[in-house]
């Protein structure tokens, strides 16, 4: 063991701070430390393995297609791609889908499709996204524009132009922006991930798609981590009763394999022409596999399965002691702790159970499906830690 910490420190780029622990396989949503000991996951590897680890309709849909076609490029059709794109589209209204590998790529190319829509409606100088301060929507130089949390930016600059930040709910700022310049799309989160787990409010969520209809401005809602029901409904925006012109999303999508896509409605679904956007990678077969089995298991029955575990472990941890206070919906929830969060995060490690952090809050992302015996086991050991004094 000491060996893969020591090589891994050698090897790889010092972009991790990793914890000490190494894991060899998973069943469900437990895993297997190498040391053999078993750890439960509450973080899903931050909120991708939507149906836990070798989930049998997963791995089977995944490993069929790897053994008969595991890439072709764009050049050419693929069935997996084109399913995957219909089940999106027929789950949510929305037209075309574009795929990338991730959820930055899949900002990326939501952005796009905002700019080239409003530069042929209002001009060239019509580009700036607005997006909220406190967002997180990737870690390339453009979705770090996009990005309204400074700390990123550092040692970076100068990142992309044309991205202006308001406040989460500062409704009169939003509005003041819109007047004020010339506004190519408005980009949001419903709860801001790594922000801190913090849903936004409706009446912001009201003024927004308010501002983006009455002034033909693309709205956009990120749904990378919100998305695939992992807040209690396919995407998070239909709980705020959105209806966005550009939905992104990834993360859970793939249920494990890396995948990112951008929906485009209506307004935007015909904005793209030949050679206006690609990717090598983007839709592989194997990929969209996984996703289209992962998709076709987000129902109604699911959702509510979502819900309810969501608030039990509310109501388990509200009120607990050293617990200051529960956010969140769904299955992605944020708990703001009397001790520091990394605290509670290394003390459940010890003890067998794998959280987040999100800012300033311990994270929690469990698989979807988590069965409910092991939910409490580890919501107790949760509990246990944040009483530790
Ligand atoms: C994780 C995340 C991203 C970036 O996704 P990557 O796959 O890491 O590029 C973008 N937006 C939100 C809301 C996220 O949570």
């Amino acid at each position: 063991m000491a060996n893969i910490f020591e090589e891994d420190k050698k090897y790889i780029a010092n972009t991790y701070a990793r914890f000490p622990v190494a894991f060899v396989s998973g069943s469900g949503s437990v895993l297997t430390g190498e040391d053999g000991k078993r750890y439960i996951d509450l973080g899903s590897g931050i909120g991708v393995s939507s149906f836990g680890f070798a989930d049998r309709e997963w791995t089977e849909a995944v490993t069929k297609q790897a053994s008969v076609l595991q890439h072709t490029s764009n050049l050419y059709y693929t069935s997996p791609c084109v399913s995957l794109a219909k089940a999106l589209c027929e789950k949510t209204g929305m037209k075309k889908v574009f795929f990338g590998n991730s959820g930055a790529e899949a900002n990326e190319c939501a952005i796009k499709a905002a700019r080239k829509y409003s530069a042929e409606k209002k001009g060239g100088d019509c580009f700036t996204i607005v997006t909220l301060i406190n967002s997180f929507h990737g870690r390339t130089l453009t979705t770090l524009a996009a990005t309204g949390q400074d700390v990123f930016h550092k040692q970076f600059l100068p990142l992309t132009p044309g991205f202006l930040h308001v406040a989460a709910d500062d409704r009169e700022g939003l509005c003041r922006t819109v007047e004020e310049n010339k506004i190519a799309g408005i980009m949001i989160e419903c709860v801001q991930g790594e922000g801190g787990v913090v849903p936004i409010s409706r009446e912001f969520a009201d003024t927004v798609q308010r501002l983006a209809a009455e002034n033909d401005i693309p709205l956009i809602v990120d749904e990378v981590q919100t998305g695939n029901g992992r807040t209690g409904s396919m995407y998070s925006y239909m709980q705020y009763g959105l209806t966005p012109d550009i939905v992104s999303t990834a993360k859970g999508l793939g249920g494990g394999l890396p995948i990112g896509a951008a929906l485009l409605g209506d307004k935007v679904a015909d904005v793209f022409t030949y050679g206006d956007h690609g990717s090598t990678f983007g839709g592989n077969p194997v990929c969209c596999a996984g996703a289209l089995s992962v998709v076709n298991r987000l129902d109604e029955k699911l959702f509510s399965e979502v819900r309810e575990k969501g608030r039990y472990i509310k109501e388990a941890l509200e009120g607990a002691d050293g617990v200051e206070g529960v956010s969140g919906m769904g299955l992605m929830i944020g708990v703001k702790t009397v001790k520091a969060a990394k605290a509670v995060v290394d003390g459940c490690l010890k003890r067998g159970v794998l959280c987040l952090t999100a800012k300033d809050k311990v994270r929690l992302l469990p698989a979807l499906n988590i069965p409910a015996d092991v939910l409490a086991e580890a919501v107790e050991t949760l509990k246990a830690v944040c009483a530790e004094v």
